[in-house]
């Protein structure tokens, strides 16, 4: 998966899971489910409800952390094949203009400003 992808599905997993569990949380009192005399499985069954939507909510911003790191990691790599073509150009240039430093490779005259080498 590419780094955007991780951090689009990361936002909206946890934009998702904060409406879904601030709605739980506002709308579910301490020991409601008891107090209606709900089963004990039906409680256990909320209660792992509950467990795997914290799950997700941490899910998400671990998605988005991995999104960012993946990115962050592309673009060291970019720059490192960036500086790496640069030398490859540099060491190509076998000589340099004693005039104006310009790189030189087998002309007469250099092609910036013309001095003769
Ligand atoms: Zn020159």
């Amino acid at each position: 998966m590419t780094p955007k992808r991780w951090i689009t599905i990361g936002v909206v997993l946890f934009v998702i899971m904060t409406i879904q569990n601030i709605s739980v949380f506002i709308m579910t009192e301490p020991g409601s489910l008891e107090k209606m005399g709900a089963p004990g499985d039906i409680i256990r069954l909320v209660y792992l409800a509950w467990g795997v939507f914290v799950g997700l909510h941490i899910l998400s911003v671990a998605m988005i952390a991995i999104g960012v790191l993946k990115k962050q990691k592309m673009n060291t790599d970019n720059d490192i094949q960036k500086l790496k073509s640069k030398v490859a150009r540099l060491e190509t240039q076998k000589s340099f203009c004693k005039n104006c430093g310009n790189g030189i490779k087998n002309e007469k005259f250099c092609s910036k400003c013309g001095f003769k080498l």
